[in-house]
């Protein structure tokens, strides 16, 4: 497939391409365009004449508002071949990417479009015979780069609220997993986007996404994926002095105290670590559990864990897919030789089921949980991004706090207990951007997201976004 720049299909200048592979059987299922910094220059050109000819920018809000409805709406009529092509790039399961992910994806479009009509100033006391406006503006054209594992979401956590603030966009997926993107850009095209608005250009990192983050026209780069590109991003748009917006890595912890409800608490440490086969930047992959109920929570976690289907990701019935690519597989393989070595006991899983289910072929990994992790070990403190889960006991809520905070990390964090002041107190002092009580990996539009520490700084969704995508401007009237 080609880039989408200035609302139509774009062949890449140089003329190179990528394979994108299907991580169930590592064939071939598409290619895409392998771009370069010509072909980025073209899409910033674009983007910046349509953000200077302010057809999109003054398009009356409400009817700015109508498109990107008309953007949920294509997104829900096509839910199933997204679904299809989300499972084909990322190898998760059907069921999460047609049942949770594209429908999540409409949602916060929808979420934005209601706020195309809300993006008010205000006024401003001043002295004398003086007023004060304070105006929100579009902050210009805005560089967009995702990660692999939420191909279609993350790209609309971006998308929706760069164009609903009047924004225009230069989106670069991950190289593994573009289709979704270029899709996006095709549904943007027929709900009625004028075109530059929102542009598409596929390849790889070093290539495109350098291309985008160095270049002048760009006035902001919103960043997610990991914390050594992250600040390689931050470091070369600090020349421009460019925005910047990242949302990074993370080793989040999941608290469970002796008075929770088990059964809800174990529900919630295995989704929290194998919903999208750890993929999940909150994942929570540091499991910190009450010494006195801890044996018998690592052995339900055991069981639970070896009842757990992992299968082809379009197969009804599968729980868990594929390893999204091979260097991700490699690297989950390697850390769970690391935690071996490293003395941790492995309590379920750690076997590479490439042969066993793939017959040789398929990046398969069993959901694997080590106890007694020794909390300055790699698998306590480095994010593997895969279904490893590390369990460490704790005696009390202090000790649970300071093991929690126990990493660079601040992504997320949950607390399973039935004791309201506990819940509140943790909530209000751990150090991350998300705290989940008695719940683990929900979200809405509505709930920003970001990080503290290296997890990045910036939020995605809410209101928060808004401020992400606008600047202020201060506009000061004489009255004489
Ligand atoms: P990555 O950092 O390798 O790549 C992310 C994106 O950046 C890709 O599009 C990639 O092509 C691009 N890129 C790579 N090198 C670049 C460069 N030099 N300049 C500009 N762009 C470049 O991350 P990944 O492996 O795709 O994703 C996994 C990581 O993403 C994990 O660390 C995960 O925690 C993180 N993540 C964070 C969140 C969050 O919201 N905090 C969400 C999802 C994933």
């Amino acid at each position: 497939m080609a880039h989408f720049v200035a609302g139509d299909w774009l062949e890449p200048a140089d003329g190179g391409s990528l394979p994108s592979l299907d991580p169930a059987t590592e064939e071939e299922h598409a290619r895409i365009a392998r771009g370069s910094a010509e072909d980025v220059d073209r899409a910033v050109r674009a983007a910046r004449a349509a953000f200077a000819d302010s057809k999109w920018r003054e398009m009356p809000p409400s009817k700015r508002a109508r498109i990107l409805h008309r953007m949920a709406d294509l997104i829900d009529e096509r839910r199933d071949n997204l679904a299809l092509l989300e499972t084909l790039d990322t190898g998760k399961t059907v069921f999460d990417s047609g049942r949770i992910e594209i429908p999540l994806a409409a949602e916060i479009l929808r979420y934005y479009a209601g706020w195309t009509t809300k993006l008010e100033g205000g006024v401003v006391p001043l002295p004398g015979r003086a007023m004060g406006l304070r105006l929100r503006e579009p902050v210009g054209v805005c560089g967009l780069i995702t990660p692999w594992n939420f191909p279609l979401l993350l790209a609309v956590w971006k998308v929706a609220p760069a164009l609903a603030c009047g924004n225009t966009v230069v989106l670069k997926p991950s190289e593994l997993t573009s289709l979704t993107s270029l899709e996006l850009a095709r549904i943007g095209a027929e709900a009625g986007l004028p075109a530059g608005v929102l542009n598409v250009v596929t390849g790889e990192g070093p290539e495109v996404g350098r291309a985008l983050v160095e270049h002048p026209g760009v006035d902001k780069i919103s960043f997610t994926g990991s914390v050594a590109v992250g600040r390689e991003v931050q470091a070369r748009a600090a020349a421009g002095l460019k925005r910047v917006t990242l949302e990074l890595g993370g080793k989040s912890p999941n608290l469970v105290f002796a008075d929770a409800d088990r059964k809800a608490a174990l529900r919630g440490a295995l989704g929290g670590i194998f919903y999208n086969k750890g993929e999940v930047c909150a994942a929570g992959s540091r499991l910190l559990v009450q010494r006195s109920i801890y044996d018998d929570f690592v052995a339900d976690l055991a069981d639970a864990c070896g009842r757990m289907t992992v299968g082809p990701p379009l197969a009804e019935g599968t729980r868990m897919g594929p390893v999204c690519n091979e260097a991700q597989y490699r690297k989950v393989l390697a850390a769970i030789e690391q935690a071996r070595t490293d003395g941790a006991r492995l309590v379920s899983g750690g076997r590479d089921l490439r042969r066993e289910v793939g017959g040789g072929r398929g990046w398969y990994v069993e959901p694997t949980v080590f106890a007694e992790v020794d909390p300055d070990s790699e698998l306590a403190q480095e994010e593997i991004f895969g279904p490893v889960l590390a369990v460490l006991p704790f005696e009390d809520e202090e000790e649970a706090l300071a093991l929690a905070h126990r990493t660079r990390y601040g992504l997320a964090a949950g607390v399973w207990t039935r004791d309201v002041g506990r819940a509140l107190r943790l909530a209000r002092s751990l150090r991350a951007g998300t705290v989940w009580v008695n719940a683990y990996n929900l979200y809405d539009p509505a709930m920003a997201f970001g990080g503290f520490g290296e997890s990045g700084f910036g939020r995605d969704l809410g209101r928060a976004a808004l401020d992400a995508y606008t600047e202020t401007k201060s506009v000061w009237l004489s009255l004489d």
